[in-house]
């Protein structure tokens, strides 16, 4: 019988693309690797990832996919008032019996070594052990954000107010001192039925065999001891922690991309990149003055813009995004007065590659965990702006802890001034304090390259984790 690794993602199009990534990493380690990775992948989000899974299954031959039924919400599920998460996890709950299915037909053909499901799919781990199988939990995020994943139970028992009520500073063990306000989004209302099931997972992430993490030692040392002493879990023993990262999108063939073909031609560690991540958008307002204080701080920039939120809560576009109308959108004569030294690029940029252009000397960034480390793996000093998700506490991890960037201040309404974007982007860009970011963004960058080598720390934890597996094959046929 063929062995095999079984991943699960959760349904969303990040995640998916990091579990694919954390796959390569896993045969390109053992290339002569029997094991074949199966993923069962959820209905959702289709019209992004359908092209994105064929593209992987017709280069990635190890890599099969199992596709869960569809999910149609119900129609209540469906009003604006729901927040995305909510949803996600109704998804979520939809898809049990069917995993439960999936597995029992893989195990007919494979014996499956392991199973590793997407922290947000946490709760998944009770039918894991119903089949009695080795069940792995997989973290698209920092240590720091496992420190206050596994340390919420605790939390929740000593505080009695929601986090966006609080108004103090968390001790998480490892963690910068967290203002409660910059917890992640989801978790921020008590009542909230997302608090819910993210307390839910928390509270049976100890029963994994491990957790997987895409981080390196070096990056998150304080928040990685805490972990592995068990300070987070402190009530029951802690699995062991494998840190196997930074695993970032390798950088696609571009061809002639109109950005790198502009950076081509801009002097070295020059331009202000900015870019918000997958889903990141502004109001109309705040696109207007952004690039009032691009202008004023007389950086160059190269500025990924989409059209403008309808809903002021939300800085997230989910489904397609159409051009945005750029005349219209800034201010007037912005893009004629600024031709020289700026390019104001359309929805969407390869940044990978524009981070590791040699051009690039600063990044405006959502804070989203892939691109504060394609950040760093590219030397790359940050700006932190973020918007949602957990990416608040991102900011807090990269500007207090690792010390890679500078924080973006927002006034009482979570409006970014003019003025602030010009200082901070000088400050990024001229000032002695933007030199020591970027120093220690240079020294994080050594570290990611060292742990990736011969010897390193992730290359070690990713050894003992395919030793793990081989060790505990599953070979009776489950039932
Ligand atoms: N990305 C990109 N071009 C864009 C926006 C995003 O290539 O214009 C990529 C980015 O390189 C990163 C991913 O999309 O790999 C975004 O992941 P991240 O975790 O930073 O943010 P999310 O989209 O999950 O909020």
């Amino acid at each position: 019988m063929k062995e095999a690794v079984v991943f699960y993602p959760a349904p969303l199009i990040g995640h998916l693309v990091s579990t694919i990534e954390l796959c390569k990493l896993i045969l390109t380690h053992q290339p002569s690797l029997s094991i074949h990775i199966l993923i069962i992948t959820p209905p959702y989000d289709t019209s992004s990832t359908s092209t994105y899974v064929s593209t992987v299954s017709t280069t990635l031959p190890s890599i099969t996919f199992h596709n869960l039924p569809t999910f149609t919400p119900p129609h209540t599920l469906l009003s604006s008032t729901l927040n995305h998460e909510t949803l996600l996890f109704h998804l979520l709950h939809h898809n049990h019996p069917h995993i439960h299915q999936t597995l029992i037909s893989i195990s007919n053909t494979h014996s499956i070594q392991a199973l590793i499901l997407d922290v947000l799919c946490s709760q998944s781990i009770s039918i894991a052990s119903q089949l009695n199988l080795p069940t792995y939990i997989f973290l698209p995020f920092s240590a720091s954000g496992l420190a206050s994943f596994l340390y919420h139970p605790m939390l929740h028992e000593t505080y009695h107010k929601s986090f966006k009520e609080l108004n103090t500073f968390l001790a998480i063990p490892g963690v910068p001192p967290m203002p409660s306000c910059d917890m992640p989004k989801p978790l921020l209302e008590r009542n909230d039925e997302s608090y819910k099931n993210f307390l839910n997972c928390s509270l049976v992430a100890s029963k994994a065999a491990g957790f997987i993490v895409n981080t390196f030692e070096a990056l998150e040392q304080s928040s990685i001891e805490a972990i592995s002493n068990g300070l987070t879990l402190p009530n029951s023993p802690t699995p062991p922690l494998y840190c196997v990262g930074p695993i970032v999108s390798q950088i696609q063939n571009t061809g002639d991309n109109e950005c790198l073909k502009w950076l081509d031609s801009q002097p070295s560690k020059s331009v202000v990149f900015l870019c918000f991540g997958s889903l990141g958008v502004f109001s109309k307002e705040q696109l207007h003055e952004t690039a009032l204080g691009l202008e004023k701080s007389g950086q160059r920039f190269l500025w990924v813009v989409r059209n403008p939120i309808r809903d002021q809560n939300h800085n997230l576009a989910l489904g397609t995004q159409e051009d945005p109308d750029l005349d219209s959108l800034l201010p007037k004569g912005f893009l004629d007065r600024t031709k020289e030294k700026g390019l104001v690029v359309k929805n969407w940029a390869p940044q990978a590659a524009v981070l590791s252009h040699d051009s690039v000397g600063g990044f405006v960034t959502h804070c989203g965990w892939n691109s504060v480390l394609e950040a760093v793996c590219f030397g790359v000093p940050m700006i932190a702006w973020p918007l949602y998700a957990e990416q608040r506490f991102n900011r807090v991890v990269a500007v207090e802890g690792m010390e890679v960037a500078l924080w973006m201040h927002e006034n009482v309404e979570g409006f970014v001034e003019a003025n602030e974007v010009e200082e901070r982007v000088r400050e990024l860009m001229e000032s002695e304090r933007g030199k020591r970011v970027r120093g220690r963004v240079m020294v994080a960058k050594d570290g990611a390259m060292a742990a990736l080598g011969d010897g390193g720390s992730s290359r070690v934890a990713l050894d003992k984790l395919l030793r793990a597996w081989n060790g505990r094959s599953v070979h009776n046929k489950i039932s």
